[in-house]
């Protein structure tokens, strides 16, 4: 038996080696090939470009340019076959090739023949380079960085790939992603400005039914809110003339744009629902505003049977309706951007609503484009450790029949690893299922050189200890969120000491250095960032010598040199809607300059005798003493009253002689921020008898728009005294004309100086 047996393996192998051919191809060696690349005539010019950049690509490894030739041309034994051609051989694939999705392709080797043909032409194009990385090891780790390795001789086993897309539409709202189409060939991804498939997009009601043309003759048009009718909030979808002028509207440009399926009626970038009696009668009938929405929207749909009406659902509409459904022709726009990204959408209990509203809306449609967000939107160079959740949640999305994904980044501007979370979020939305932790290694190994390694520990580092934190994470957060979680001043020693290794052994390869300083930017960013809120010896911009604080010279030279290489390395803006390089530095800057000044209430007790608002925490009343000053940003360092006026007293705990004080506010009027009408300043020795010292009345439009701060300052003949009391006046309700009208108004104050 045991002799039997090790005979007939002989046996076996006799037969392979006299009978069968070689389990491989050798497409290229030693400068020559045998191969030649069809095509038909009759391809597409995708086709072509398919064949040529596999051409091209072929030559940068092996240095051999292979023949394109025409499939008129009779056959010969070693062919590259590249889409569809009149080859026998690719006749007897022909039902599998029919099958495939679209997009979808087959790379297989038949005879000595090697076969890569799409279920479409792009599938074609796709099918080259998924052979090129795949099986040649050539990578495209960014639109400036592609690998081609250099290789005598082409060798590849007989394969049989198929592979098919699980997403119909995956667009990717990433710099390389949106503007480099040689980057989203290679990895597959689509771009609806570049498909003529939409004719509008996302938030057109006024593009519909401009305010401009009709708030004035008709103001019913438009949402009522607060006893009036408003012009920034929505439309007043009850009005039956609101809905002829969207239908005249939409008809005027589908002649423009006939070819065009898909035309979006969809909400404002705002909320501001109109709160009318007849809105208010259909909210109540369709289970609320997304019903009222989706009522109007297949009314809209019914006129264009042949168009899909693609409609929002998001913000006030994300939760899906009751006693209605999407009609065939109407597609949601499910919106994710409330969502907490340190956990899966799928188990995070933070979570359950949005889950509950997938789930709502997925019974109702099977025509949902997913819009889904995966960058720190208000910050964008800011550390955002959100890499883990990328794949739970494309996976979510793909379990529950979306088809449809778009992943907005950070558009054009640069953001924390944006070549790698490109690249991830790319190949993730080829495969769901791929190996992320493989993907990233061989990105990091790639992309970083030597320094791959230390990458990769900071990778690890920072996500591990924002899960063990138990921490959240949103994508309108500042890197001080993350003190208590992911970026502790422990945790900054480290990252900084990965960094530190990381620059030292990419030392002498510029090209690699300079990519890992840019990776370290956000960390830097972080740095800085929360070092304005003087959070220890370390994270602050000033120190204290012989009892006097002054600033540091050492994290200006730090802001500096940040600021040069965020430049360097293309980045415009912190956030998306400004924060310029240069700004930021320059706010920075007088920030420092006006904080820690020793002026005679610093660090002094304070009451307060109005209440502040807990919804941006700055530590309570001593915020008006601790010395530092506020930014242009509401959300840094400003004590805010929402509605109130602010009254405190400052005990200066001795008697001073005074001769100024003065107070800075904030106006943002979009975010309904004013300056107080009035702040007076009292004194008094006994803290019981006070003296008005006099009174600043504020002269400045309360309806200027932008994001400025405000000095109220006295300056009178010196006196003594030991208390001083601030009242600043607020309007207490936004203006009639103001969209919060009837709503309280803020104030912010950062500081009382006196001197
Ligand atoms: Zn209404």
């Amino acid at each position: 038996m045991r002799y039997f047996v090790i005979i007939s393996t002989i046996g076996l192998f006799l037969f392979l080696g006299s009978c069968q051919k070689p389990n491989y191809l050798v497409l290229i060696d030693k400068g020559k090939s045998v191969y030649q690349i069809v095509i038909s005539e009759e391809s597409s010019l995708v086709e072509k470009r398919a064949a040529l950049e596999l051409q091209a690509i072929l030559e940068q490894i092996s240095g051999v340019k292979l023949d394109i030739i025409s499939d008129k041309t009779p056959p010969s034994e070693c062919e590259i076959i590249v889409g569809n051609t009149n080859r026998k051989e690719l006749s007897e694939i022909i039902p599998e090739i029919e099958q495939l999705n679209e997009d979808g392709f087959i790379i297989k080797t038949i005879g000595e023949k090697l076969l890569i043909v799409g279920g479409n032409d792009k599938g074609t194009l796709y099918g080259v380079y998924s052979f090129l990385e795949d099986f040649l090891d050539c990578r495209k780790y960014s639109a400036k960085v592609t690998i081609i390795p250099t290789k005598e001789k082409i060798v590849i086993n007989r394969m049989d790939v198929k592979q098919e897309p699980v997403f119909q539409f995956r667009e990717l709202h990433m710099p390389d992603a949106r503007m480099d189409s040689a980057y989203r060939h290679w990895h597959k991804l689509d771009f609806k400005k570049g498909k003529n498939e939409w004719g509008m997009f996302v938030h057109t009601f006024d593009d519909l039914v401009p305010v401009e043309k009709y708030f004035k003759s008709n103001p019913e048009y438009f949402t009522y809110l607060n006893v009036q009718r408003i012009p920034d909030g929505q439309l007043c979808l009850s009005n039956p003339e609101v809905f002829e002028i969207v239908v005249a509207g939409l008809k005027e440009r589908m002649l423009e744009k006939p070819e065009a399926l898909y035309w979006s009626v969809s909400q404002n970038d705002t909320y501001k629902a109109c709160e009318c009696e007849n809105c208010r009668m259909e909210y109540a009938k369709y289970g609320g505003y997304s019903g009222a929405m989706i009522h109007f929207v297949n009314k809209v749909a019914v006129e264009f049977p042949d168009k899909v009406i693609s409609t929002l659902a998001y913000q006030y509409t994300r939760s899906a309706p009751e006693n209605i459904k999407p009609a065939d022709n109407v597609n949601i726009m499910f919106c994710s951007i409330e969502c907490n990204r340190s956990r899966p959408l799928s188990t995070d209990s933070l979570s359950n609503s949005f889950r509950k509203d997938t789930e709502d809306w997925c019974q109702l449609t099977d025509n949902i484009f997913m819009w889904d967000y995966v960058v720190q939107f208000r910050n964008l160079l800011s550390t955002f450790p959100n890499l883990r959740v990328l794949q739970p949640n494309i996976q979510y999305f793909r379990d529950h029949g979306i088809q449809m994904m778009f992943q907005q980044g950070s558009g054009g501007l640069v953001s924390e690893f944006v070549e790698l979370r490109t690249y991830i979020i790319s190949k993730l939305l080829w495969n769901p299922d791929a190996d992320v932790d493989a993907i990233i290694d061989d990105f990091v190994y790639g992309y970083y050189g030597p320094a791959g390694k230390y990458i990769r520990e900071y990778i690890d580092k920072m996500h591990d200890a924002l899960e063990k934190s138990g921490g959240n994470l949103g994508i309108y957060g500042y890197p001080y969120d993350g003190i208590n979680t992911y970026l502790t001043p422990d945790l900054i020693n480290e990252y900084e000491v990965i960094f530190n290794n990381a620059e030292e052994i990419v030392a002498n390869s510029p090209e690699f250095l300079d990519r890992v300083k840019t990776a370290r930017l956000p960390l830097e960013f972080a740095i800085l960032d929360i070092s304005l809120r003087d959070v220890n010896e370390d994270l602050t911009y000033f120190t204290k010598e012989d009892g006097k604080w002054i600033i540091r010279d050492d994290m200006l030279k730090r802001l500096d040199e940040f600021t040069f290489l965020a430049k360097k390395a293309g980045v415009t803006r912190y956030w998306e809607h400004g924060n310029y390089p240069d700004d930021y530095k320059a706010t920075v800057e007088r920030y420092v300059n006006s904080s820690m000044q020793n002026h005679l209430a610093f660090n002094k007790p304070v009451t307060l005798y109005t209440e502040s608002s807990e919804k941006y925490p700055v530590g309570g009343a001593n915020a008006l003493t601790n010395g530092l000053k506020g930014i242009n940003d509401y959300h840094f360092n400003w004590l805010g009253f929402e509605g109130p006026d602010l009254i405190v007293i400052i005990d200066l705990e001795e008697l001073k002689e005074i001769k100024s004080i003065e107070t800075d506010f904030l106006q943002e009027i979009k975010s309904w921020v004013f300056l107080p009408e009035e702040v007076q300043y009292y004194y008094s020795a006994d803290g019981d008898d006070f003296t008005l010292a006099g009174s600043i009345v504020n002269s400045s439009p309360e309806n200027r728009e932008n994001t400025f701060i405000e000095t109220f300052k006295l300056e009178f003949e010196p006196i003594k005294a030991r208390y001083i009391k601030v009242i600043a006046k607020n309007k207490g309700i936004c203006p009639d004309w103001h969209p919060g009208a009837t709503y309280p108004a803020w104030i912010f104050c950062d500081e009382v100086l006196v001197w």
